[in-house]
């Protein structure tokens, strides 16, 4: 069915190769927000507030906080002062812009990984630089 140019798939990602469906199926229309009033908490399979909503408010999650690599990627004026301005994913993002953002436990074992393998980069860089001959001064 016609989708009208969404950028995320009808279902959560909650592991490398694992997505859920959303139920109620209307649930499958939540919108992305830099601001957030909702989380899709996949552990429990529950919808939380993440603040007060109003009612007419319409409820928007932060796709990043379950997508880690989306298909799609987006520019996002959702207006909200936190604004990303471009929506690709948590593996898009910055520590800085994830921080204090209520995230998936899949993205936040991706993160882990992302963090770990960076770390063991750059130790690995550090002992090619200390083998390489003649490299670099000393301070
Ligand atoms: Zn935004």
């Amino acid at each position: 069915m016609p989708t009208q140019g969404r950028s995320v798939p009808p279902n959560l990602q909650v592991g490398a190769s694992k997505h859920i469906l959303l139920s109620p199926e209307w649930l499958e229309n939540t919108n992305h927000s830099c601001d957030p009033n909702v989380f899709f908490n996949t552990e429990a399979s529950a919808l939380l507030a993440l603040r007060a909503i109003a009612p007419g408010d319409e409820l928007c999650f932060f796709y990043p906080s379950t997508e880690w690599a989306m298909g799609e990627p987006f520019a996002c004026r959702c207006g909200a002062a936190t604004c990303l301005g471009h929506v690709a994913g948590a593996s898009a993002l910055t520590p800085q812009q994830l921080e204090g953002r209520r995230l998936t436990p899949y993205i936040q074992q991706r993160l882990a990984e992302a963090a770990a393998a960076k770390a063991a980069t750059a130790e690995a860089a550090k002992a090619a630089e200390a083998a390489a001959p003649g490299g670099g001064g000393s301070g």
